[in-house]
């Protein structure tokens, strides 16, 4: 090991002055490095909490859960909580600095808000009501109400509405890297989806609708910054406003196929949505001409395909007739191609906010006064929305109204009558773009971050105006802001990785450089590592040492598993043609370096992949 302290100084043209060795072993070994600001640059295996694990657990469903729990990254602790071990740890922190230096570039402030917040506070926004169970509710000691933050859109406004007066402290936007609680009800994924998750929330102020246009659209490239930066394949896709509410928004999202999120791009022009919300064009058009309606005696022929069939016409001339119980609204019948689903969230939106609930065929038999399963829209006493292709038909067939009989040629404004038409399909892959008709694709992704312009919702809720130049007081127009740190770097594992285990990106990797000694018994082998692990954390490039008495075989696969973006072996072979080894992990490249020089080599690599997303 070399004593030498001044050239350890020597790296600071690299970047990092002064990296100091942390105490003193007293027997040799090498030791944890940092860096002035204390942050850790070298460090030995032994004795850091990594364990690997052969096997995956078994409620690990999708490969980031797996691999982060094998690769000792982070250990659960119940149903959606996970701790972070301290390799998972470092690549958090990482996506946690990308994050700050987007954000502190685009002028938004750090604070660091409470977990706790009064019930209060929610009854205000109204959302104590609305928010669903996913809230956790408690009380403390002396019976006051109380939530567990899963967002802190009210916490925030009121912090504003007490310290904003007048145009002059906008426009703002303070953001906060904190833990949230969600009491999801399916809790998955690993960290994908937990109950407990690290966010990254950032909230703007402005004057009025066109700054926070400006505002929303600085947190929009800077979004579009942190997850380049992180090494992602990522697309933005415009989404539904969901519990947040506020007039747009749109989502990041990293393609994967294990994605919870389906999206549909466009093969043409940049139109790219979530399918919650993604719209489609004329997905149909019919061109028959328009026939009397007539009864069919259609026998057990319950369902869309047998009903087809039976009367010689394609699922898409089937009309199919729901009635869905609106809560606090009136039961609405809903019409819709038959080989088409209805999109619950625009039939959300559609009916007015809450939640809209398929009947029962005994509620529906109350409701309509037809027989369980024949509901028609003919005659029928209750609202009807109905999809946009359903007004484009001649010759639809609908429910007669009584058991085992159907009316073919069926058309609406002519045989029954519609409320409304509105976009309420799902949209599929090969549907016609809104924008410009070409046919559209659906790939899957995984939502790791979202940008809400919110307008006036909380501000009026909750008071937060502001003094104008002319005196007046208005609302304050608001924007928010979110990414999960946990969910991004899990994102990132499920992108990139192969069959042995994960494959970081520069970025984001624990520590960037592997070094593995084969023989730790041989005094020339532990000679030639420690002088490149010394090196190699001068330079600041952020090495994580093996030193491990193991078989080459276990070192070489926990490598493979932990998936460091370069792998340094030092062998005696290797040592004794004056060479060391290096494995790109994602090419799987080897190749043989020469001892003189290789840290420096390894570090314009370093450079080189870090430089390829900055
Ligand atoms: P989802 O639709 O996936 O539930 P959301 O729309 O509820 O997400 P937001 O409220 O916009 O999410 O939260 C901002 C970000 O926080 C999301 O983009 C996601 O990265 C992260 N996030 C949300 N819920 C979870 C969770 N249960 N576990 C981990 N991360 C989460
Ligand atoms: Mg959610």
């Amino acid at each position: 090991m070399p004593q030498d302290d001044q050239s350890k100084t020597d790296g600071s043209a690299a970047g990092v002055q002064g990296a100091k060795r942390e105490g003193k072993t007293g027997n040799g070994e090498p030791e944890t490095k940092i860096d002035c600001r204390g942050e850790v640059i070298g460090q030995r295996l032994t004795g850091y909490l990594a364990p690997t694990m052969k096997e995956s657990p078994a409620d690990a469903e999708v490969v980031s859960h797996k691999l982060m729990i094998r690769a000792g990254l982070i250990r659960k602790l119940t149903a959606g909580i996970y701790s972070w071990l301290p390799l998972g740890l470092r690549s958090l922190r990482k996506v946690e600095r990308i994050i700050r230096v987007e954000m502190n570039r685009f002028k938004a402030r750090e604070v660091l808000l409470p977990s706790v917040q009064p019930a209060e506070l929610w009854k205000e926004s109204g959302r104590y009501e609305k928010y669903g169970p996913e809230l956790l509710r408690f009380k403390d000691r002396h019976d006051r109400d109380c939530v567990l933050g899963p967002t802190h859109e009210e916490v925030i406004t009121d912090l504003i509405r007490r310290e904003v007066r007048s145009f002059r402290d906008l426009p703002l936007n303070l953001y906060q890297i904190q833990t949230k609680f969600r009491d999801e009800i399916r809790p998955r994924f690993g960290l994908m989806r937990g109950r407990e998750f690290i966010m990254k929330d950032a909230y703007s102020f402005d004057t009025d609708d066109a700054a926070a246009d400006l505002s929303y659209r600085d947190m929009y490239q800077a979004y579009s910054n942190v997850f380049t930066n992180c090494g992602l394949e990522f697309a933005v896709v415009e989404a539904d406003s969901g519990t947040i509410g506020g007039s747009f928004s749109h989502e990041f999202m990293v393609l994967a196929e294990t994605g919870e999120d389906a999206l549909a791009f466009c093969g043409q022009c940049s139109y790219a949505s979530n399918l919650e919300k993604a719209k489609t064009g004329d997905y149909l058009t019919y061109d028959e001409p328009e026939a009397p309606i007539v009864k069919v005696h259609t026998p057990n022929c319950r369902r869309v395909p047998e009903l087809a069939a039976f009367m010689k016409t394609p699922e898409s001339s089937i009309i199919k007739s729901m009635l869905f119980e609106v809560e606090g609204g009136a039961p609405t019948l809903v019409l819709i191609p038959g080989h088409r689903e209805i999109n619950q969230t625009k039939l959300k939106n559609a009916l007015g906010g809450a939640e809209p609930r398929l009947a029962s065929p005994e509620e529906a038999e109350r409701i309509t006064g037809v027989p369980m399963g024949f509901v028609t829209p003919v005659g029928a006493k209750v609202k009807i929305v109905a999809d946009l292709a359903i007004g484009r038909m001649n010759n639809g067939v609908v429910g007669a109204g009584l058991a085992d009989y159907h009316l073919a040629n069926a058309k609406p404004g002519r045989d029954f009558q519609v409320d409304e038409y509105l976009d309420l399909a799902v949209a599929m892959e090969g549907d016609p773009c809104p924008h410009c008709g070409s046919p559209m694709t659906v790939k899957r992704g995984i939502e790791v971050g979202h940008v809400f312009k919110l307008g006036l919702k909380y501000s009026e809720a909750m008071g937060a105006t502001y003094m104008g130049r002319d005196g007046t007081s208005s609302p304050i127009v608001m924007g928010c802001y979110g990414i999960g740190l946990g969910r991004t770097v899990a994102a990132s594992v499920e992108q990139n990785h192969d069959k042995d285990g994960i494959i970081w990106p520069m970025a984001l990797a624990p520590f960037q450089v592997a070094l593995l000694p084969l023989q730790v018994q041989n005094p020339e082998v532990t000679a030639a590592t420690d002088a490149l692990y010394d090196r190699l954390t001068d330079l600041g490039v952020e090495t994580l040492l093996d030193d491990r008495d193991e078989r080459p075989g276990m070192k070489f696969k926990d490598a493979d598993l932990l998936g460091l973006p370069l792998r340094v072996t030092v062998s005696e072979k290797g040592l004794g043609q004056g060479q060391l080894e290096l494995k790109d992990r994602r090419s799987r490249e080897v190749t043989m370096l020469p001892l003189e020089g290789a840290a420096e080599a390894i570090l314009a690599l370093r450079d080189k992949a870090l430089g390829q997303v900055a």
